[in-house]
């Protein structure tokens, strides 16, 4: 993975000029909110100063009706060109065989490690305070392999798969991310009272990479009794380690712990590529009205400038939400607020641009 060289600070350059060997980014404004708080990340991005050449592709929903397929070719092309994709959420119809674009993306370029950061924002309300969780999810089988079958009529089957070698580098990125990162604590969350043989190995694998890494305290905690400890005492975790069906749900738990969908975001890395978006779906019953909440997808943007390099950036970019959390004035409907997305985009960019 080529990743251009980090500037020491973002500045403002004029818009019409483009940095030799500026990065160039996959760029999928998706499907329902997804173009709107793609957008809005685009704006803030721009408005740090850092130059990116913007792919633009389309997937989804969108797709099937321009191209009749999901997937166009010219997204795959891309995505292997660039390596680095920026992405709004995509729809996937239940029940009708239209394939999940994203678990596609993420096992095509094998994105095996689904990274969700979820803090409090000092001002957004919730019982809850103080929450910094790492949520780590396996990203590429478990029951998210779709292999499903009828057995007979009425009885379907659908397989959970689970291998040693899956397990054993999600846990390690893991612990990678808890050493670089200072963590404290990993807590590997599984079943394994009743997937014996499944969940029994995954937590096999994370006991035996826990090993390497002493200074990190492991514990092991079941599904349903870690779900209730999240609501009931989120302190006491610090990096969460799950495999896919678990950690889909759990990061939604712990999102829900710090005000919602609308301010968490995500990443997808591997080896050799990276594709960064929010952790909230398409949000159909906001589509179109301008009023979804664009941090997810903003912070998602930032977690991208990391991976290129531009570290201060980012920063930057963390430091202005805050900022403009903290101050309450202008806030979506899901936090409490009546501020529409253009509104709160323009309000980050502000805080971005006062912090210089
Ligand atoms: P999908 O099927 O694509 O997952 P969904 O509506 O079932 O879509 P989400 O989009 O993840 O699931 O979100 C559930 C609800 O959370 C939404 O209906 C919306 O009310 C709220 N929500 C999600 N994202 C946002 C956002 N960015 N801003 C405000 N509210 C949001």
């Amino acid at each position: 993975m080529r990743r251009p060289k980090a500037r020491s600070r973002a500045r403002s350059p004029s818009p019409a000029k483009r940095a030799a060997g500026a990065p160039v980014v996959t760029l999928i404004g998706g499907d329902g909110v997804g173009p709107e708080v793609i957008d809005a990340a685009l704006a803030v991005i721009g408005a740090t100063g850092v130059e990116i050449e913007w792919d633009r592709q389309t997937a989804g929903a969108y797709a099937v009706k321009r191209f009749g397929t999901p997937v166009p070719d010219a997204l795959i092309k891309s995505l292997k060109r660039t390596r680095v994709a920026l992405k709004g959420p995509l729809e996937t119809r239940s029940g009708e065989g239209y394939r999940s674009i994203n678990v596609y993306l993420r096992k095509t370029f094998d994105l095996y490690a689904n990274l969700r950061p979820t803090l409090s924002f000092a001002g957004v309300q919730t019982p809850f305070r103080n929450i910094d969780l790492i949520v780590v999810r396996e990203n590429t089988e478990d029951l998210y392999s779709g292999i499903e079958h009828v057995v007979a009529r009425g009885v379907v089957e659908s397989i959970k798969v689970i291998t040693a070698r899956a397990s054993r580098r999600i846990a390690r990125f893991a612990f990678e991310y808890a050493r670089r990162h200072k963590r404290k604590s990993l807590t590997a969350i599984h079943k394994a009272n009743i997937m014996k043989l499944s969940d029994g190995l995954f937590i096999r694998c994370a006991r035996g990479v826990a090993k390497e890494y002493p200074e990190i305290k492991y514990r092991e905690q079941i599904v349903d009794a870690a779900c209730m400890r999240l609501v009931t005492d989120p302190s006491s975790f610090d990096v969460l380690l799950l495999e896919n069906l678990y950690g889909d749900i759990v990061s939604d738990l712990c999102a829900g712990l710090v005000g919602g969908l609308g301010l968490v975001p995500g990443a997808n890395y591997g080896d050799k590529g990276a594709i960064f978006e929010a952790v909230h779906g398409t949000a159909p019953d906001l589509a179109g009205k301008g009023t979804a909440n664009p941090i997810a997808a903003i912070l998602s943007g930032a977690m991208m400038l990391d991976y290129l390099g531009y570290a201060g950036a980012a920063a930057a970019i963390r430091t202005a939400t805050g900022k403009v959390l903290r101050s309450g004035r202008v806030l979506t409907g899901d936090i409490g607020g009546k501020a529409t997305t253009a509104a709160m985009t323009a309000a980050v960019i502000a805080a971005l641009g006062s912090n210089r």
